[in-house]
């Protein structure tokens, strides 16, 4: 479903409670593995004062090759934040 509202593209200041990474594809937690990204679909929700809004986004998502760890990567964070703008949008 498309929305018919209007993305106002903006930087966003958010903080995010996901890493993100840069160029540089080795694991930031164990400096052993490589991060492989691939894209995922994720769901992430926000609570906002209309109640808790879910919505699905596409983010390049890694994982360690050595741990396991898993991290956001580079863009993914505004992907989230536009995902996130849209489905508040769709409340009004
Ligand atoms: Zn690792």
């Amino acid at each position: 479903m498309h929305s018919h509202a209007a993305v106002i593209e903006e930087p966003t200041a958010m903080t995010s409670e996901f890493r993100e990474i840069d160029d540089d594809d080795s694991c930031p937690y164990c400096k052993k593995g490589r991060m492989i990204f691939r894209n995922e679909e994720i769901t992430v929700s926000e609570l906002t004062d209309r109640g808790e809004v879910v919505c699905q986004v596409v983010v390049p998502m890694g994982s360690c090759t050595v741990c396991n760890s898993r991290m956001m990567g580079s863009g993914g964070s505004e992907k989230v934040a536009n995902a996130l703008r849209r489905a508040r949008d769709a409340l009004r």
